[in-house]
């Protein structure tokens, strides 16, 4: 069903973007993204912009002025804000997703990855929404990749294990949602701290000082979130067709690297020096355990053709750390 709406308008200005509030006829099905205001959630919302959905997009710290302000870990909260925008989708990205954060606040971790998505699935079942709830691969413990959709989950971490129960509620409450695992994403970034990938960027640019380790042991398939947007709005796309699209799907980039590697080829991208760059090969004490290679088999989403052609890495990589490099002359407004 198509509803016209108020709806959040990008302008484009002389050298810059901006969002401005508008009254616009917009004809296109209604999805609410949670989390817009993060790393991910600003990809979906704009993949779904950019494709003529309507987008309502929340944040809690962050959110305003172009978002929606919502706490999520208040029940009355969300239903006022399902009552009220009544979304055809719902795409679920807000989480707190570091996992060192996750073991010492653990209460309020659980209560967003766990609780919020439990009201949240609750909710959409009770409106009729379709609900994306997006989840990672540290549900597994990395001994045995690749895993499958239907392998069993035995996460490492506290943050693996919030995911996992945030999947198990969804799916309890909401069993015709859809669960999409992601490993470690980078992408857009408001600071180069924002994502564990682009963070490298940093110890790439300290060639002048002290050589710098960096992690050789844990595999990674560092994936762009402006894949994983795709992929989102072509499940939405499918789900509001096909009923039979539920359950779990995996979603990853295909380069495996460590920490060591992807910073080499962004210093390689960038034709900088990377022998400061030492490769580590234990992993460091006191961080909260990690899987060494939870490798996702993304087969399902493929033979459904709801994946996407992926860039190589140091293409994706390169396009992201643009804006960040010394020589301002290449710096570019990052749209949001
Ligand atoms: P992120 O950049 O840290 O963003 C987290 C989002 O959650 C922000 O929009 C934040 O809003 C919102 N949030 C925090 N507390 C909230 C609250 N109480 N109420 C409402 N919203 C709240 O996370 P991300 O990297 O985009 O991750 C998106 C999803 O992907 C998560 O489900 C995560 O588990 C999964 N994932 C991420 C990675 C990764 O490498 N990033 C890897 C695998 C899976 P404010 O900032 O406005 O407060």
């Amino acid at each position: 069903m198509s509803r016209a709406g108020a709806e959040q308008r990008l302008v484009f200005c002389p050298g810059s973007v901006q969002l401005v509030q508008e009254e616009v006829l917009v004809q296109g099905p209604r999805v609410l993204v949670t989390g817009a205001t993060g790393l991910l959630g600003r990809a979906v919302f704009r993949e779904f912009h950019t494709s003529g959905w309507m987008v309502i997009g929340t944040g809690y710290r962050r959110a305003r002025p172009r978002f929606l302000r919502c706490d999520l870990t208040d029940e009355d909260a969300i239903r006022r804000l399902l009552h009220e925008y009544k979304p055809e989708v719902i795409v679920h990205c807000a989480a707190e997703r570091r996992p060192d954060i996750v073991e010492h606040h653990t209460e309020a971790a659980v209560n967003l990855n766990v609780h919020a998505t439990s009201t949240l699935a609750k909710e959409a079942a009770v409106c009729g929404a379709l609900f994306i709830y997006i989840s990672t691969d540290y549900v597994f413990d990395g001994r045995n990749p690749p895993y499958g959709e239907d392998d069993a989950p035995n996460p490492l971490n506290v943050y693996g294990r919030s995911k996992l129960e945030g999947e198990r509620e969804t799916l309890r409450h909401c069993p015709g949602a859809v669960i999409l695992r992601v490993p470690v994403l980078f992408g857009e970034v408001e600071s180069v701290m924002e994502s564990t990938v682009t963070s490298l960027w940093l110890k790439v640019q300290e060639a002048t000082e002290e050589s710098c380790t960096l992690d050789h042991c844990l595999q990674r398939f560092p994936t762009d979130a402006r894949d994983v947007a795709i992929v989102c709005r072509k499940l939405s796309e499918r789900m509001r067709q096909d009923p039979s699209i539920r359950g779990i799907f995996h979603f990853s980039g295909k380069e495996q690297m460590t920490k060591y590697e992807m910073a080499l080829a962004m210093a390689q991208a960038f034709k900088l020096p990377s022998n400061h760059l030492i490769p580590l090969t234990e992993q460091p004490a006191g961080s909260a355990p990690r899987p060494v290679n939870s490798q996702l088999n993304c087969s399902r989403l493929e033979l459904l053709n709801l994946s996407v052609e992926l860039r190589p890495f140091t293409a994706a990589i390169t396009d992201c750390l643009w804006p960040f490099t010394a020589d301002k002359r290449w710096r570019q407004t990052v749209f949001h």
